[in-house]
C-alpha cells in the first residue's frame, strides 16, 4: 500500500475521479466502448411493445417471472416515430435502426428524398465481417430489407429481393421464395424472368427449403426460403403440418455459419409475426410468436455466453395495437384458441353470392376458439369481410376473440383509419447483454441504435 492511499485527500480525489468517469460514461455512453465488440446479434420483435411483452410474461412465466431478454443487465427505452408520422411502419423504423436516419413510412434504406444511406450491415461487410438476415416474414419485407437494400417503397419486392442477392449477404433465412423465382417456376412471381435461386447457387450458396435441409446445411453462404410467402404462424404449425424451422433453429444455423469468419459478424434476426398477430389483437397468437422469438434470444445468449466479444441486443421496431392487460382480462378464453385468425378465416365457407355463411362462422369460432356465444352483430362483422384478403378477415376475427377475452386494444374502427393497420406511437424497450451493452441503458431514439452499433463495432457508418 503506498502512502497516498492512506491520506483522506487522496481518497477523496479518487472518489471524485471515479464519479467524473462515471458521469462521462453516462453522458457519452460509448466513450469507453469504441470498437470493443466483434460480433453483434440484433434480435427484433416486430410489434413487440410493452403490452405484447406483458401478456407473454403473464402467460408464459407469470407476472413475477422474467422472459429471457428481461434478464439482460442493460435496459433502455426507444422512441419510434418516423420522419413523417408520429406512428412508424416497419420500413421507416428498420431504416432508422439500420442507418441512423429517420425516413418516411414505407421507405427502405433511403432518406425521405430517396437518397440511399449506408446500413450497419453494409458497414460491417466493408469491415470484412460476415453478415446475415433472418425473418419469419418474407426476407424481402420491411425489416430485413432496410438492413440489406435501398428502395423508395417497401412494396418493391422484386427489386429488394434482387438487391439482397446482389449484396452477397452471407446468410438469408426466412419466407418469400415467390420473389426469388420467375413466374412459371414453382411459386414464382417475378416479372423480370430472373431466377435468383439459380443465381445464388452459381455464386456458391447452399440453398435449403425446409427444416431438415437447414439442419444439415454446411458451407459459408446460405439461402433458406421456407415458404413462398410468410412463414407459418406458431399456432398453425400443427394444423398445416409445418416443415419449417423455428426462429431459434434459423438463428442457431446462422451463428454456426457466420461465426466461421475470423473478422466477426453482424446478424439481424426478426420475430416478424408477433406484429402480424398483434394486428389482429388475438393475444394467444401474440404470446406464441413471442415464445418462438424468446427461444431465438436464448440461442443468441448461449452463443455469447461462452465468449467476451459478442453483444446481444433485443428490441422492437414499434408497438402494435396498443395492447394492454385489462383488469377483466379472461385468460381462459385465450387458452381455447387453437389457430390464427387468418387460418380460421380460410376454414369458413361462402354461399353462392360469395358471402361467408353464418353457420360456418359459428362453427369455426366454436372449433378453433371455443367461442359458442357469437352475437348476430359479430357474425355480420365477419360477413362484412367476405371479399377481403384472409389476413384482413383475420383482423376482425381476432378482434372479436379479443373482445370476448376483454383484451385492451386499439379498436377495429381506429385500426381501419390508419395506414399501418394499427401500429401505435408508444415507446418500446431495448435490452442489451455483453460488451458495451451499457450504451443502450438510456432513453434513446431508434436512430441511436445504428450509431451505437457502428461505434462499438468500430465501423464507418
Ligand atoms: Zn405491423
Amino acid at each position: 500500500m503506498n502512502k497516498f492511499s492512506n491520506s483522506k485527500v487522496s481518497r477523496l480525489s479518487i472518489v471524485v475521479l471515479l464519479l467524473v468517469s462515471a458521469m462521462l460514461l453516462m453522458v457519452f455512453p460509448s466513450f469507453a466502448a469504441e470498437g470493443q465488440v466483434k460480433n453483434v446479434i440484433l434480435l427484433i420483435g416486430d410489434g413487440m411493445g410493452f403490452g405484447p411483452t406483458q401478456y407473454a410474461r403473464n402467460i408464459l412465466v407469470g407476472p413475477e417471472g422474467r422472459l429471457t431478454f428481461e434478464k439482460f443487465p442493460y435496459v433502455g427505452l426507444v422512441s419510434t416515430y418516423s420522419a413523417n408520422q408520429w406512428v412508424t411502419d416497419s420500413a421507416a423504423a428498420a431504416t432508422a435502426m439500420a442507418t441512423g436516419y429517420k425516413t418516411n413510412n414505407e421507405m427502405i434504406g433511403v432518406k425521405p428524398d430517396g437518397t440511399p444511406v449506408k446500413t450497419v450491415l453494409e458497414a460491417a461487410q466493408q469491415a470484412g465481417k460476415a453478415v446475415g438476415l433472418i425473418s419469419t416474414n418474407t426476407i424481402y419485407d420491411a425489416t430485413p430489407a432496410a438492413f440489406g437494400a435501398h428502395f423508395a417503397a417497401r412494396s418493391g419486392s422484386d427489386a429488394i429481393a434482387a438487391q439482397l442477392v446482389d449484396h452477397q449477404i452471407d446468410v438469408l433465412l426466412g419466407g418469400g421464395s415467390d420473389r426469388f423465382l420467375p413466374k412459371g417456376v414453382g411459386p414464382g412471381k417475378r416479372a423480370d424472368g430472373k431466377n435468383l435461386v439459380d443465381e445464388v447457387k452459381a455464386a456458391g450458396y447452399v440453398y435449403v427449403t425446409n427444416r431438415s435441409e437447414l439442419a444439415s446445411a454446411a458451407g459459408s453462404k446460405l439461402l433458406g426460403l421456407f415458404n413462398p410467402s410468410y412463414m407459418n404462424y406458431q399456432n398453425d404449425r400443427d394444423e398445416v403440418n409445418s416443415q419449417e424451422p423455428s426462429l431459434a433453429e434459423m438463428t442457431s444455423k446462422a451463428l454456426e455459419v457466420l461465426s466461421k469468419d475470423k473478422d466477426g459478424f453482424f446478424l439481424m434476426s426478426e420475430g416478424a409475426r408477433i406484429d402480424h398477430m398483434a394486428h389482429t389483437a388475438e393475444v394467444a397468437g401474440v404470446v406464441s410468436e413471442i415464445k418462438d422469438f424468446e427461444a431465438a434470444v436464448d440461442v443468441a445468449v448461449k452463443f455469447a455466453a461462452s465468449r467476451k466479444d459478442t453483444l446481444v441486443v433485443v428490441t422492437a421496431d414499434h408497438d402494435t395495437m396498443g395492447l394492454s392487460v385489462t383488469e377483466p382480462f379472461k385468460p381462459e378464453v385465450i387458452r381455447q384458441v387453437k389457430a390464427s385468425p387468418e387460418y380460421m378465416a380460410l376454414q369458413m365457407k361462402k354461399d353462392q353470392d360469395g358471402v361467408l355463411t353464418a353457420e360456418s362462422i359459428k362453427q369455426v369460432f366454436a372449433d378453433f376458439a371455443g367461442i359458442t356465444d357469437l352475437t348476430d352483430a359479430e357474425i355480420v362483422i365477419v360477413q362484412g369481410t367476405s371479399k377481403a384478403a384472409p389476413y384482413k378477415q383475420g383482423y376482425e376475427i381476432g378482434s372479436i376473440i379479443a373482445a370476448h377475452a376483454n383484451v385492451g386494444a386499439i379498436s377495429s374502427a381506429i385500426r381501419a383509419q390508419g395506414r399501418t393497420g394499427g401500429h401505435s406511437g408508444n415507446q418500446v424497450a431495448i435490452y442489451a447483454s455483453g460488451p458495451a451493452g451499457q450504451a443502450f441503458a438510456h432513453v434513446l431514439d431508434n436512430t441511436d441504435i445504428a450509431r451505437i452499433l457502428a461505434q462499438v463495432m468500430g465501423l464507418n457508418l
